[in-house]
């Protein structure tokens, strides 16, 4: 098994599982999805100045929802009959769920559509680390409750979570696609990568396995426990995911 962090060959840790959203647990992109169903006719040029480095994902992400032109129920509903979650997400939650072992989503996206899925999948009681949203008359608000100190502007740090997982005793398995996950990319003691994400791990030699569907996951999961590192219960170490996004009845950092 490779593996990047400090944790690494580390006897007896607890392992935690740590999913981003988009193109990960989801298959789509769901964000790039409402958008281009519901999106203001400007956001592709939103996009290519994400692209080109203008601006950054928060803002994108903030300018092109805010302009958006649905209720929350009408996207919710969207999600739901035109996203899915990715072979095998099911199994690997199940034998989390029996091993106590903790899982939960690390996305920039927003909570609503990601509940959305997840709810609609059966699977209500996912913790979710992601930006929280509040749909008002005035359009959409949000709340970042996962940013690195000082760096307020960049958004919630997918980093900072894996931190908090591994600080609190857990050895962190987590499963990416893009850009956005670099940072934990490099943090986690095991990493599972496609698409954007692995081309970036290859050009600056970082070890990972490549994935298409969760089965890989469960595979390496189950080998760390059946190699004696029984789960257990660490103390969980600060703020979890809260709100409408929030812990819905597991113990999790
Ligand atoms: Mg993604």
């Amino acid at each position: 098994m490779k593996t990047t962090g400090e944790n690494s060959g580390s006897a007896n840790l607890l392992p935690a599982v740590l999913i981003d959203f988009d193109d990960t647990a989801a298959e789509q992109n769901v964000a790039e999805l409402l958008l281009k169903r519901f999106g203001d006719s400007t956001w592709p040029d939103v996009r290519l100045r994400f692209r080109a480095g203008e601006i950054n994902l928060k803002e994108y992400q903030e300018i092109t929802f805010r302009d958006i032109l649905a209720d929350q129920v009408t996207m919710q509903d969207y999600v739901k009959s035109h996203a899915n979650l990715r072979p095998y997400f099911k199994e690997l939650r199940e034998y989390c769920l029996a091993h106590d072992i903790p899982m939960a989503i690390v996305s920039q996206g927003l909570d609503f559509y990601i509940r959305a899925l997840l709810d609609g999948e059966g699977f209500p009681q996912i913790p979710v680390y992601s930006v929280n949203t509040r749909f008002t008359p005035r359009g959409i608000t949000y709340e970042y409750r996962h940013t690195r100190p000082g760096q307020e502007a960049r958004g919630n740090s997918k980093g900072l979570v894996v931190d908090r997982y591994r600080e609190s005793g857990h050895y962190v398995f987590y499963v990416g696609d893009g850009i956005s996950d670099f940072e934990a990319a490099g943090r986690t003691d095991v990493l599972f990568a496609h698409r954007t994400l692995a081309e970036e791990c290859v050009r600056q030699g970082i070890p990972f396995q490549p994935f298409t569907d969760f089965s890989v996951v469960l595979q390496a999961l189950e080998e760390y426990v059946g190699n004696g590192h029984r789960p257990g219960a660490p103390a969980a170490p600060g703020d979890g995911p809260a709100g409408s996004s929030g812990n819905r009845g597991e113990s999790q950092p």
